[in-house]
């Protein structure tokens, strides 16, 4: 990718910070300055600060504090977590909540089933957190969509965006998602390539994505690599929308992505 368009990209979903070797963080480092903006996805308390050390160097880089679906299981049992995720994000102006989420497939290392129970839990009372300080949410969700769907429509409140990260349902999900009384106008999609590149339905589900809520994402952890899927998968984004290049769709997912996480600058915390 060159330089040029590299300024106009928006990595909507990112770990870079994940990556502590000292190379890797240099490498990160130099990808985030030469990206248009980043948001940075923290998964649990233990890499809050590295997240927020990350996106403070980098003038374009935000950062989101939460819970990752894969680490609920260790935090369920205690609120202890909640009232310090409260203080981070008062303390960060411009932070969110990310990354959040639910996933039927993950089963830690170690135990014998899926800890879903102890995901929803954490997903509930972080997705509750965002709506009550007004700011948006990442959301991880594997085989899961009709669950999250129950949750957002029978809370009593929502964060002001809700972003879909790596979606990996289907044209008619995202149809009937968007089309949803009370929250589907607070949704934003994100495709990476890593994740969502070789499921056929993909192309259908970007196609079905309303205007200006379409978002593009590495997913990465490691910065090596990220700047060529991201490219890769604006490339698809250009041609399955009928725009002009990967620019075109590098200028357009930028702006939903500064549009969606400008929302954390005007949350009740700020
Ligand atoms: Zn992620």
């Amino acid at each position: 990718m060159t330089t040029a368009l590299l300024s106009e990209v928006y990595d909507a979903h990112c770990h870079l910070h994940l990556d502590a070797r000292p190379e890797g963080q240099r490498a990160a480092g130099a990808l985030l300055g030469a990206l248009g903006g980043a948001a940075l996805m923290s998964t649990a308390p233990t890499d809050w600060e590295a997240a927020s050390a990350l996106a403070r160097a980098r003038p374009g880089a935000r950062c989101l504090f939460g819970i990752h679906p894969w680490r609920a299981h260790a935090y369920a049992g205690e609120r202890g977590w909640l009232d310090a995720l409260r203080a981070r994000l008062l303390a960060a102006p411009g932070s969110a909540v990310g990354e959040i989420g639910l996933d039927r497939l993950w089963r830690p290392p170690g135990l014998a089933e899926v800890q879903y129970a102890a995901q929803r839990a954490v997903f509930v009372a972080q997705l509750d957190l965002a709506a009550e300080l007004g700011v948006p949410v990442s959301v991880h969700c594997v085989r899961a969509q009709g669950d999250l769907q129950d949750l957002l429509r029978a809370a009593p409140r929502l964060p002001p965006a809700i972003y879909l990260h790596a979606f990996g349902g289907a044209r008619g999900t995202v149809e009937q998602l968007t089309r949803a009384r009370g929250y589907g106008e607070r949704l934003y999609f994100g495709f990476a390539a890593c994740v969502n590149l070789r499921a056929p339905k993909t192309r259908e589900a970007i196609a079905a994505v309303p205007e200006g809520r379409l978002l593009v994402e590495s997913d990465r952890e490691a910065a090596e690599g990220a700047a060529g899927e991201l490219t890769r998968m604006l490339e698809v984004y250009a041609e399955v929308r009928g725009w002009g290049g990967a620019a075109e769709a590098a200028r357009r997912t930028a702006r939903a992505a500064r549009e969606l996480y400008a929302r954390a600058d005007g949350g009740a915390k700020s």
